[in-house]
């Protein structure tokens, strides 16, 4: 099945798009032209993103990776039911990593930390499953407290936003909106 990082790569060989857009650009196009279609291709995300989008409340990287952070977010906020496919390695959030920035996205505590959270979850690499049930599983394994200790080297961790997320999820809450476009 098609992944949007697949889609960027076909959408890129085109040449009357790569002329006007850069590829952070095309991440945007495609995601605004897949919400408006309502297309059932699934986003791809690893271990660790699956708390932080919890977490997120606009702050980032970069603008570019704010954007396609706070799209991926807000999809999954107002469609629960939008289908993740557990990648291993960078996803469909590292696909818009600042290239003028250190990246982090291939270290190897990131990967054990993508392999803690997903097995935390319950899940496993490569499986496929909707946000929803994604959030019932957090609700069911993971403690704000936890944040703490799955992340104890994260820049953001201190900030609280993670641990507030899990916490909202647990009582069956929803997610504040987040708008930084
Ligand atoms: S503390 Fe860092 S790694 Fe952990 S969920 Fe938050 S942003 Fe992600």
């Amino acid at each position: 099945m098609l992944k949007w990082t697949d889609m960027a790569c076909i959408v890129s060989s085109k040449p009357q798009l790569t002329a006007k857009a850069t590829s952070s650009a095309v991440f945007f196009y495609l995601r605004s032209e897949m919400l408006i279609r309502g297309t059932s291709m699934p986003i791809g995300l690893r271990g660790h993103h699956l708390l932080c989008l919890l977490g997120y409340r606009g702050m980032g990287y970069s603008k570019e990776f704010c954007e396609n952070m706070t799209t991926v977010y807000e999809t999954l906020r107002q469609h629960p039911e939008t289908q993740i496919r557990i990648v291993l390695g960078p996803d469909d959030l590292c696909a818009v990593y600042p290239k003028d920035q250190e990246s982090h996205c291939e270290n190897k505590t990131v990967y054990q930390r993508d392999a803690e959270i997903v097995s935390r979850l319950g899940l496993e690499v490569d499986m496929e499953l909707s946000w929803s049930e994604i959030c019932g599983q957090v609700a069911d394994q993971v403690k704000p407290a936890d944040i703490g200790h799955l992340c104890a080297t994260c820049r953001w961790e201190p900030y609280g936003v993670c641990a507030d997320g899990v916490r909202l999820i647990g009582e069956g809450r929803a997610l504040p909106p987040v708008n930084n476009k």
